[in-house]
């Protein structure tokens, strides 16, 4: 590789085709890959014939690798650092080598590529004008609780990761915290075989869960709508102008305002002006 730079460098989230042919060339051409679990992309090299050399950087010794990974940058090297699956970073290893890098005046160039929570976020037919991204919830329950509890007017789209061990209780208490109605979207095993995006509220989603055992394993990225897109309970989908057209047949114009205002909640005012309108045409 001429530039001596760190290369983050996004990988398959399941299917191998997933793969740009940037990537391929600079995951051949760097002088040493950096990743998450050696054995794991060994898998996706020998596919694509890269005989680059790997070791491994993961949580367990990215703060004893990261200066010898930052000395091999410095003395003139090309690095890929890749995850498991995805883009690296994202709930995934690397943000202390980027940091140093960084501070190091280092290049770092991204080859972007899969990542599970766009995917599932570009699928879901949620809001994709402003959302937040969480990563995995708390492991434990009370702390999952609280947290979803913490998030529960926040009015953008939220994106969780979630793993097959806790799906029934994180969609349990995502109930208990966001409501029964939450629209959501679950989506489970992205681009592999048995792929699976399903758009309901959140009670129906837990239902689902609980009900198959297929539908628990995997992996998966949950998606709830922001708490603006939640209906009130009180509002209503009655047309407002047929109401008040039906009304002002049996009844005068004050009376069938007061009516429409106690079926609809909207403000008798409101409501007398619309029918004053509907009685002039
Ligand atoms: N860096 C990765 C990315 O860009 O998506 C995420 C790594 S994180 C350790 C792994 C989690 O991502 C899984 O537990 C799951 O929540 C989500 N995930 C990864 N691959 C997925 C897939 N094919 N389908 C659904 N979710 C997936």
């Amino acid at each position: 590789m001429k530039q001596a730079a760190l290369y983050i460098v996004a990988t398959p989230i399941g299917n191998l085709a997933d793969i740009g042919q940037r990537a391929i060339e600079v995951l051949a051409n760097v002088d040493l890959i950096a990743a998450e679990d050696t054995r794991h992309s060994r898998y996706l090299l020998q596919h694509y014939n890269i005989r680059t050399p790997a070791q491994s950087y993961h949580e367990h010794n990215e703060e004893q690798q990261t200066p010898k990974l930052i000395d091999k940058l410095l003395a003139g090297m090309s690095i890929a650092l890749v995850s498991d699956a995805g883009t690296p970073l994202l709930s995934d290893p690397g943000y202390r080598l980027v940091r140093a890098a960084h501070e190091a005046g280092i290049a770092v160039i991204p080859v972007p590529g899969p990542c599970a929570a766009i995917a599932a976020l570009s699928a879901s037919g949620l809001p994709t004008d402003r959302y937040c991204f969480y990563g995995f919830p708390p492991a434990k329950t009370v702390a999952r609780q609280h947290f979803f509890e913490s998030l529960s007017k926040i009015d953008s789209t939220l994106v969780f990761y979630e793993s097959s061990h806790r799906i029934v209780d994180s969609l349990y208490d995502m109930v208990a915290a966001f409501g029964e109605a939450r629209e959501a979207v679950l989506a489970r095993e992205l681009t592999k075989t048995f792929e699976t995006i399903r758009k309901a509220p959140l009670a129906e989603l837990h239902t689902l869960v609980v009900e198959s055992e297929q539908q628990r394993k995997g992996e998966f990225v949950l998606i709830l709508a922001g708490s603006g897109s939640v209906k009130d309970e009180n509002s209503t989908t009655v047309d407002v102008d047929q109401l008040l057209r039906i009304l002002l047949q049996e009844l005068p114009l004050s009376k069938a305002s007061q009516v429409a205002a106690k079926i609809t909640g909207m403000k008798k005012n409101q409501l007398y002006k619309i029918a004053l309108e509907i009685q002039s045409i």
